[in-house]
């Protein structure tokens, strides 16, 4: 038996602005299910990796599979609507003017009646069944992130691509939300890419991290190696400060 494709598989990604490579020969795979932690610190190429990834920026160099069909490489790429692939970011808003339940489903297609019963589905899951109907001005800040998670989720994408998605919020609400998120894209079977800076919620969350530093990727493996074995004295110092 062959083993089945990794969910995305990413290999030797290269962007340069201005003649500097921020993102440099950056390979890295998630399974189904699995969480991996993009982290580092501020600057080293975190956001451009999740932009390449989604499609919205183009690689100079490296291809990009999904299931193991090429999204991206030298001669392929295809648009971001086209890879299933769900984005989810800080600021992330909702479209003010419309409802929770035009909101959830944006991107999707399909009759009056599917739509609905899928969005149904999804705010129940979240937990917001009764706003199905409310507008987002109605919402705290934690329940409009939650319609955003539902959003994502909606046209059900293969892989998720979050940005330092939960750094907005209120201290007290986050831990909740951000378990309840990743949670409810593990039992999907989503392939989860966090880009995070904070090494504590990297180990907390993630079953691998790959940490990045200057565009490059320097070191990938569970929580527990990297805290334990780190590659350098920079890794070292990056994961000192949690206890
Ligand atoms: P991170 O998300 O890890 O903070 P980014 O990927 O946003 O890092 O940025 C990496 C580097 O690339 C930074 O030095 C940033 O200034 C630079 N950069 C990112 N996008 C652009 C762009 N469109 N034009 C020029 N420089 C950019
Ligand atoms: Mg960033």
């Amino acid at each position: 038996m062959t083993t089945p494709a990794p969910r995305l598989e990413a290999i030797g990604l290269k962007r340069s602005f201005g003649g500097r490579a921020v993102v440099d020969d950056v390979s890295l795979s998630i399974g189904a299910g699995e969480i991996l932690c993009l982290l580092g610190p501020s600057g080293c190429g975190k956001s451009t990796t999740l932009r390449l990834i989604a499609g919205v920026e183009r690689p100079e160099a490296g291809s990009i599979a999904l299931d193991g069909a090429t999204v991206c490489d030298q001669r392929v790429f295809l648009p971001p609507e086209r890879r299933s692939i769900g984005l989810m970011f800080q600021d992330f808003a909702l479209f003010p003017h419309l409802s929770v339940a035009d909101n959830v489903a944006f991107g999707l297609t399909g009759s009056r009646a599917e739509k609905r019963s899928r969005v149904k589905e999804l705010l129940d899951r979240v937990d917001l069944a009764r706003h199905i109907d409310g507008y987002p001005h109605e919402l705290s800040g934690g329940e409009q992130q939650r319609v955003a998670l539902a959003r994502a989720l909606a046209p059900r994408p293969r892989v998720m691509l979050m940005d330092e998605p939960f750094s907005g919020l209120d201290n007290r609400l986050r831990d909740g939300i951000r378990d309840e998120t990743l949670g409810l894209l593990k039992d999907e079977g989503t392939a989860v890419m966090m880009v995070t800076h904070e090494p504590e919620e990297a180990m907390r969350m993630a079953d691998r991290i790959a940490l990045m530093r200057d565009g490059r990727i320097v070191q990938q493996g569970a929580p527990y190696n990297l805290y334990n074995s780190p590659v350098d004295k920079a890794a070292a110092a990056f994961f000192s400060d949690i206890n």
